[in-house]
């Protein structure tokens, strides 16, 4: 792998930034998981409060980095400070929240039951059960939220939650923004006397750079946002190794908003104010945004129309995090341009540049839809489809069609919902979240969050990126039989030393045995 430096571009202005960073050598990334691989066998063993008190003390050296980190962040990725400010305290939050999980500490989902020693025919033995640390996890920063989901992001405070230790890569897009964050992390390392290695940063414009991180025997999972392409490359990497490991790679939907009569009725203009609203949030670069809409032949169809259209005709040219989330932006639209009976409904103002966007929105029908896959591929930006449905059955065909999304939105009234329970139960079986009469852009962490769905938004469709579940991915179960109590973990001792909820006997309890 040659090494080569680069340099962080400012999309408002086109402009290099001062810095110059390099693309991680291979040693660099042999040593960066090895020592990680050391941390590991000392950070898995740290106890509860410990580990609370080091993710505490990540979000509090993030905090303490100040606006240095907010220019900087801004200046890479062209986003508006009030965004980035709100990014920052959500990113410190999530750290907190996990901390909170790991101090309650029933997340080890410990199950105890207890040998029977006199059971008939066969007497059972002692057997105990509890979740743990899967090993060093690489996690690759994404584009379009520089610090929620990328250095000390979700993936990040999940995995160092379970124990594990993690190596980021950083995205080539915002290297200082990343450098600032591994900084303090490392920093909290310090001061809270965790393991050197237990945080590992590597910088790399090279796919070899994220392949090896991958590759290595040592490490034992991923965490990806990003790309379609970049995830299934990652993950076919992944299962290409002598050891094949998990690979949690959210590549994003286009998380279809299905209207249904009684509301475009009632508030037909309204629905398409949010549409619009919710389409161009951070110039659509969310994996959340709303990408395809299902509109009924009904009353209200017109008003539906006519507002999208005058929202997204005031709509202005948007920065877009790089040159080529643009350039890719604008192949995408031209797809969609190019395909037969998909005709323009509304445009924003032209852009101008390497880095603006214009937003775009176009209208086709179901037939059409039906007939057409690539319909449903994501346009990642300010874009997306109405598709026009003829009847009840339409719109119920054209949901069963749909392929694995991060969200499904609904819009209904108290009648339309009890009528179309039907197409619940397909999109239950298509998304990670349904949404009823909401917007699927904005993503709540907290305990009942799900970001994720089945194939093709993720590899892995049993879990979630946001929320406190997401810390499922980094660990595995080991079932305990007949050890002695010196050597359970206290997890699972008798006595219960850390008071955590167990399934004693299949009954939930906190009592000592
Ligand atoms: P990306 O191309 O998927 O890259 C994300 C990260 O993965 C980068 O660090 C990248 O490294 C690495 N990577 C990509 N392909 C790889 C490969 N084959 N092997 C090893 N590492 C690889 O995403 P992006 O740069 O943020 O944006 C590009 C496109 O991704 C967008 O246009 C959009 O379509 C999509 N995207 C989707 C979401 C979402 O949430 N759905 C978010 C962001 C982006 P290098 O840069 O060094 O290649």
């Amino acid at each position: 792998m040659s090494s080569t430096t680069f340099q962080a571009v400012n999309p408002t202005t086109g402009e290099s930034l001062p810095g110059q960073f390099t693309d991680a050598s291979l040693s660099e990334i042999n040593q960066t998981v090895e020592n990680a691989a050391m941390a590991f066998e000392a950070y898995r063993h740290t106890g509860p409060a410990a580990r609370a008190e080091f993710l505490e003390r990540i979000a509090a050296e993030i905090e303490a980095l100040g606006d240095e980190l907010l220019e900087r962040c801004h200046q890479e990725t062209g986003l508006p400070m009030g965004r980035l400010q709100g990014e920052r305290g959500r990113t410190a939050n999530q750290l907190r929240l996990f901390a909170k999980v790991v101090r309650e500490g029933s997340w080890v989902d410990a199950r105890i039951d207890p040998a029977q020693p006199d059971r008939q025919p066969l007497p059972r033995a002692d057997i105990r059960h509890m979740q743990i640390a899967l090993g060093p996890v690489v996690v690759f920063g994404a584009s379009n939220f520089p610090l929620a989901f990328s250095t000390a992001g979700g993936d990040t405070a999940a995995a160092l939650a379970a124990g594990c230790p993690v190596v980021v890569k950083g995205h080539p897009a915002h290297p200082g923004t990343h450098s600032l964050v591994a900084g303090a992390i490392l920093k909290a390392i310090e001061a809270t006397g965790m393991p050197e290695g237990t945080f590992g940063s590597v910088q790399g414009r090279a796919i070899e750079v994220g392949k090896a991180l991958v590759m290595h025997p040592q490490i034992k999972a991923v965490g990806f946002t990003g790309s379609f392409r970049g995830g299934t490359a990652i993950f076919e990497y992944a299962n290409s190794r002598p050891e094949p490991i998990p690979v949690f790679a959210e590549m994003g939907s286009t998380n279809p908003v299905f209207i249904l009569p009684g509301a475009l009725k009632e508030r037909g203009a309204a629905i398409a104010d949010g549409l619009a609203a919710s389409l161009n949030l951070g110039v659509g670069q969310f994996c959340t945004n709303p990408g395809l809409s299902f509109l009924p032949d009904e009353p209200g169809k017109d008003a539906f129309l006519q507002t999208l259209e005058e929202r997204i005709g005031e709509t202005g040219a948007g920065t877009m995090l790089t040159a080529g989330i643009k350039a890719a932006y604008d192949k995408g639209i031209e797809r969609l341009a190019g395909t037969d009976s998909v005709r323009n409904l509304a445009g924003g103002a032209a852009a101008k540049g390497d880095f603006q966007a214009q937003t775009a929105v176009f209208r086709t029908t179901t037939e059409v839809f039906l007939a057409e896959e690539s319909l449903e591929e994501e346009v990642f930006g300010p874009s997306g489809i109405v598709v026009e449905s003829g009847s009840r059955e339409q719109l119920l065909a054209s949901a069963r069609r749909l392929k694995g999304h991060l969200t499904a939105t609904v819009h209904g009234t108290e009648a339309d919902l009890i009528e179309y329970r039907e197409l619940f139960d397909i999109l239950e079986k298509k998304v990670g979240r349904i949404i009823v009469n909401g917007f699927p852009t904005g993503v709540e962490v907290c305990h009942s969050m799900v970001h994720g769905g089945p194939y093709p938004a993720t590899t892995a469709t049993q879990s979630t990126s946001v929320g406190t579940t997401a810390i499922r991915r980094f660990v595995r179960p080991v079932c305990y039989q007949d050890l002695p109590q010196a050597l359970l973990p206290d997890a699972l001792k008798d006595n219960n030393p850390l008071g955590i909820w167990r399934l004693v006997d299949g009954q939930f309890t906190q009592a000592a045995l």
